[in-house]
């Protein structure tokens, strides 16, 4: 069975501080290492960040950009350079490779979403090694990934990829951060993201200088990844060649196991592709229904609504203590369901006046995503 790597490297990892200039040892090694991959038959993506980096140190700027058109701007700069130099560097060992650009709201819209999924994968079986990153030139606050450890996730997902590699300036995660802590203890596995709730395990938001990610932002994304079937792997970007170790059986980094797959590329984009606009609050018997039976939500089992949304939106479901358990597409509006939450079927024509359909989410709109 072939099988698909998406491998995320970080601006941390891409520059050398302080001038921010490309640590070319590094991206070599990189490439060297995805291009062997490829000529073993495995099919490759890499997300690279670095646009925002390198464009700053093309125009000698010292300070990350503050203000939004200014970074757009040096992302422009930035994006082209990178790009040139992955070409040139995979073009020496035959390898070709694809630009794509995306922002959240390519992934939004079903029909975008399964666009941009055909894209991969004729690219993969072209054989290229498509290079991911975020249109930080044209991307607006309310449609960005944000980081690209979430878009990496996103990108996992959407390729139906068996490994996401997230490459960053720690060898693996640490019970603290081990920049600051000695007695930080590393770990090797995680089963389940939520373990480590119980091992107390301070991810902290802080990113390097250039990058915008933190821990915080790789175990949100390996959530993300292990919640669509995808083994994730924290490990260190110096050394790339790592990742031809692990895939072998090697212990290195940290392992976050994959939970069950969503049985359809649907699902999937129920769970990850959608940007949520509101949430519903479940009692128990309605959490049960839809994590255990494998039912649809009713009105009945509604217990507060949040946020302003309209029909065939995606929500998310969550417990009364607001953990998340699934998301879906509602076939209700926010203000509908203010009226008929916690009513049962039969009550509901007569409250709004008109008739509705049965489910509020359908369990063929559903995808689990927690607990
Ligand atoms: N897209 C940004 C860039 O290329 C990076 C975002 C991130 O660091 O996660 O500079």
């Amino acid at each position: 069975m072939v099988q698909t790597l998406v491998v995320k490297i970080g601006t941390s990892s891409l520059t050398r501080p302080p001038a921010g200039g490309l640590a070319l040892s590094t991206i070599a090694s990189l490439v060297e290492t995805l291009s062997h991959l490829r000529h073993q038959g495995y099919r490759v993506v890499l997300v690279s960040s670095g646009a925002v980096g390198v464009g700053c140190a093309r125009l000698g700027l010292s300070d990350r950009p503050r203000t939004i058109a200014l970074k757009q701007a040096v992302a422009a700069v930035g994006q082209g350079r990178l790009i040139r130099v992955y070409d040139d560097l995979f073009t020496a060992l035959q390898q070709p490779i694809a630009q794509v650009l995306l922002t959240r709201g390519d992934l939004v819209q079903r029909t975008s979403y399964l666009n941009v999924e055909r894209t991969f994968q004729e690219l993969l079986n072209l054989g290229v090694i498509p290079i991911v990153n975020e249109n930080d030139t044209v991307a607006v606050d309310e449609l960005r990934f944000g980081d690209n450890d979430t878009l990496s996730a996103l990108v996992a997902s959407l390729v139906g990829a068996d490994w996401l590699f997230l490459l960053t300036d720690v060898d693996r995660l640490y019970s603290a951060d081990p920049r600051l802590d000695p007695n930080a203890q590393p770990i090797s596995v995680v089963n389940h993201v939520d373990e480590l709730k119980s091992l107390q395990v301070q991810v902290g938001d802080r990113g390097s200088n250039w990058g915008t990610g933190g821990m915080q932002t790789k175990v949100s994304a390996a959530q993300i990844a292990t919640g669509a079937g995808v083994r994730t792997v924290i490990t260190e970007g110096r050394t790339p060649q790592n990742i031809v170790k692990i895939l072998a059986g090697a212990s290195i980094g940290t392992h976050f196991e994959p939970q069950p797959r969503p049985a359809s590329a649907r699902k999937r984009w129920i769970a990850h592709g959608l940007v949520p606009t509101g949430k519903l609050y479940l009692d128990e018997g309605a959490v049960n229904a839809i994590c255990s039976g494998g039912k649809s939500l009713l009105a009945a089992g509604i217990i507060a609504v949040e946020g302003n949304f309209d029909h065939q939106d995606a929500v998310v479901l969550c417990d009364r203590n607001g953990q998340e358990i699934a998301r879906g597409l509602v076939n209700y509006s926010s203000f509908e369901l203010e009226k008929v939450k916690g009513c049962q079927s039969e009550a509901i024509e007569p409250l709004l006046g008109y008739s509705c359909p049965e489910t509020v989410v359908h369990r063929d709109n559903l995808t689990l995503t927690g607990l």
